[in-house]
């Protein structure tokens, strides 16, 4: 079976103020990094338009009508400090929406065995009223929720390797025992969150790292925590938040992780996927500002995902 590969035009039109590290280039660096010969088996959907409603399934409707009705016509308008909505951006929003839940709907459907959605802006920031960092609706949660309503799957577990700690998914999983979320991230870094003590009911793994550290460390807290406990937890889907901003390269992190490290990790979480969860894994792409980095990064998570 093929891995598939969500993205579309409209997750470039986002438009940030100049000198953003989250720029619409992103996607021209993933497209090229994922446009090389080793990545022809791979199957390209574009990823569809849906209903607002359907980030409802992680936030209330307030605050999505609240977020529609304040996108601008032209120009930007400011959310907060770092995140702004430009014409462009309520689209990339819905199909972020789209492709998240149609990567769910074919892996569960078997009509692939994995898939990668290649987006932005990220998610993993979002909380349910509050939209900050880059963020505005938390897809890897939404996918997670729908792959319970929808398909009526009981366990989802997700993974988040951005070098910033997703607070965003913690606060909407917090205490919710069918959803598992585990991270490794940078600390002391935005957003502040993801202490070793933070831990849910019982279904929230964080494991910080420190800057500086590099591949070693990131191992360790896959094979010491990470893994363990999601063996343990054994989900019947995993969502990775899939930001490559630990890399070496880049301006945002001060981890020194290589390409090699994701395809490693991204390795280790199929294992687990095959023992424990029909094989089934949806990856959307968070953070990564190194154009290179992330393009080298995200050629190896997406290698592995394809078996090679
Ligand atoms: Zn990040």
């Amino acid at each position: 079976m093929s891995t598939l590969l969500i993205s579309h035009p409209a997750f470039a039109n986002h438009l940030v103020p100049p000198g953003h590290p989250e720029r619409p280039e992103r996607m021209r660096a993933v497209e090229e990094a994922l446009g090389a010969e080793a990545f022809q088996p791979l199957v390209r959907e574009e990823a569809p338009l849906v209903e607002a409603e359907v980030a409802a399934l992680a936030h209330p409707r307030a605050f999505v009508e609240a977020l529609e009705s304040v996108r601008p016509r032209e120009g930007m308008v400011r959310i907060d400090g770092d995140t702004t909505m430009s014409p462009g951006t309520w689209e990339a929003l819905l199909r972020a929406l789209g492709a998240a839940t149609h990567g769910v709907d074919e892996v569960v459907a078997g009509r692939h065995k994995n898939a990668f959605c290649a987006m932005r802006p990220p998610g993993h920031h979002a909380e349910a009223q509050v939209a900050m960092g880059f963020c505005f609706f938390n897809f890897a949660v939404v996918a997670a929720k729908h792959a319970q309503k929808k398909h009526g799957l009981e366990k989802v577990a997700i993974v988040d390797f951005d070098v910033h700690h997703g607070n965003g998914t913690q606060a909407l999983v917090w205490s919710d025992p069918s959803v598992f979320y585990a991270s490794t991230h940078q600390m002391p870094l935005f957003p502040g969150t993801g202490a070793r003590s933070e831990t849910g009911v019982g279904n929230v793994v964080n494991c910080p790292m420190r800057a500086g550290d590099g591949g070693q460390k990131f191992h360790e807290a896959f094979e010491q925590s990470i893994l363990p406990s999601l063996k343990t937890f054994s989900p019947d889907l995993i969502v990775i938040s899939a930001g490559f901003d630990a890399h070496e390269r880049d301006p945002l992190g001060g981890l020194e992780l290589k390409a090699e490290d994701y395809a490693w990790m991204t390795r280790a979480l199929l294992d687990v996927a095959e023992q424990h969860s029909g094989g089934r894994v949806v990856s959307v792409l968070e953070g990564g500002y190194d154009l290179k980095g992330l393009g080298d990064s995200t050629a190896a998570h997406v290698r592995a995902l394809m078996g090679s």
